[in-house]
């Protein structure tokens, strides 16, 4: 290694080492599993959910004693999951009370906690508002019934408007609400009533995803065999255009591949993952990153509840990355932004300019007109956006 290497390494260490860090903690409970998910989910007992807590607890007593966050800020919460509000009341109560034992965070800290609609009431809602948590993200996912039931979803579009009508009344003034088209058998009408169903519940954020048919679940399987009829490509394209025109229209800026947010809403969060930024995730599955190395928790609950229970880290994997592994990330992570990749950003983490490593890749992307060069960012034009996956490739 030359000393100039070294010398980066060093300067890379420390930048890291001085940053914040976002806080993730994973509720792996659900009501009953979607028919399109992959997540790691299991279906809610009391029993399973407070020995969770338990060990839970015990791997934030150990985080939060150690080095490695102990001296760091907590820039933003994120509850996710599955589905955290399938905690009973006193469940989520409790979450929030050992959280706050181990870690702090000021008053303006961006909390949230991902919900479904079909598991809310006025009392958790109010728990949740009580404990500090200041941004709720409501996963509806579709408007019409006949969709929900082919995702598998709990709740019904009512129960939607429901719980943002009791949120409001809880005093959340930070809402999300998660869409997602391109599902077998949705027309283009039908996603134009979402949308708009929608943004007349004047939610400050939404994000609106494709529908990943992801293996093994049931809808691919039914897709496989026939039984539903997969979304055409074309018609993704013209419900994510449709989504960039209407909301956009609506007053959302779109500042992500897939997120709009009304001005001063964007998710501080999810920017902490598209800036590359480090982050620790708490319970089953969850991923972190610190220091330069990436490690995800097993997915096993029993797993994790036994080895957390006798004192070990329940850690499955665990990877230290390269320089140029990072920078990787870095590009493709911040290509995400609708703003791109900022260039001094880049060149003050890694002490090079991205052009410098991938030159040959920026000019062809560009000549095919999927990307653009500002004097601040490098970033995807209209024609990449729906191509985010083939630019992303080149940077790996
Ligand atoms: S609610 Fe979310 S995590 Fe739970 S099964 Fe459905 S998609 Fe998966």
């Amino acid at each position: 290694m030359t000393l100039i290497t070294y010398m980066r390494i060093v300067i890379l260490v420390i930048k890291i080492t001085n940053m914040g860090i976002a806080l993730y903690v994973h509720i792996p409970f659900c009501v009953q599993k979607c028919r399109y998910c992959d997540f790691v989910s299991y279906n809610y007992s009391p029993d399973l959910a407070q020995a969770y807590l338990k060990a839970l607890e015990q791997e934030m007593l150990f985080y939060a004693s150690s080095e490695l966050v102990s001296n760091k800020k907590i820039n933003t919460v994120f509850i996710g999951g599955g589905t955290p509000t399938v905690l009973a009341t006193v469940e989520l109560e409790r979450l929030l009370v050992i959280l706050k034992t181990y870690f702090s965070w000021s008053k303006e800290t961006e909390v949230t906690v991902e919900a479904n609609p079909g598991t809310l009431c006025k009392q958790k809602l109010t728990v949740l508002k009580n404990a500090g948590v200041n941004r709720l993200s409501l996963g509806v996912q579709a408007c019409q019934s006949n969709l929900l039931a082919l995702l598998g979803r709990v709740h019904n579009y009512d129960q939607a408007v429901q719980a943002v009508e009791w949120a409001r009344q809880a005093g959340f003034d930070n809402l999300n609400l998660d869409l997602i088209f391109a599902i077998p058998h949705q027309t283009i009408k039908e996603w134009q009533e979402s949308l708009t169903l929608l943004a007349d519940l004047q939610p400050e954020h939404l994000s609106c995803y494709d529908l990943q048919l992801e293996d093994n679940t049931p809808l691919s399987v039914a897709v496989e065999q026939g039984k539903l009829l997969a979304c055409s490509e074309e018609s993704a394209l013209a419900m994510y255009q449709e989504t960039i025109a209407f909301l956009t229209g609506k007053g959302y800026s779109h500042y992500e591949i897939s997120n709009f947010s009304k001005p001063g809403y964007q998710s501080e969060h999810n920017l902490c993952y598209w800036h590359n930024k480090q982050y620790l995730g708490l319970g089953l599955a969850a991923h972190s990153y610190i220091n330069s190395t990436r490690w995800a928790n097993t997915g096993n609950l029993e797993q994790y509840i036994t080895k957390v229970s006798k004192e070990f880290l329940p850690v499955d994997e665990r990877h230290q990355l390269t320089t140029s592994e990072m920078m990787s990330e870095t590009v493709f992570m911040g290509l995400r932004l609708i703003n791109g990749l900022q260039l001094d950003d880049f060149s003050s983490r890694f002490n090079c300019r991205v052009t410098d490593v991938w030159s040959e890749q920026i000019n062809k992307l560009m000549k095919q007109g999927l990307l653009a060069m500002t004097a601040t960012h490098l970033k995807l034009t209209k024609k990449g956006l729906p191509l985010a996956n083939v630019v992303f490739r080149e940077f790996v």
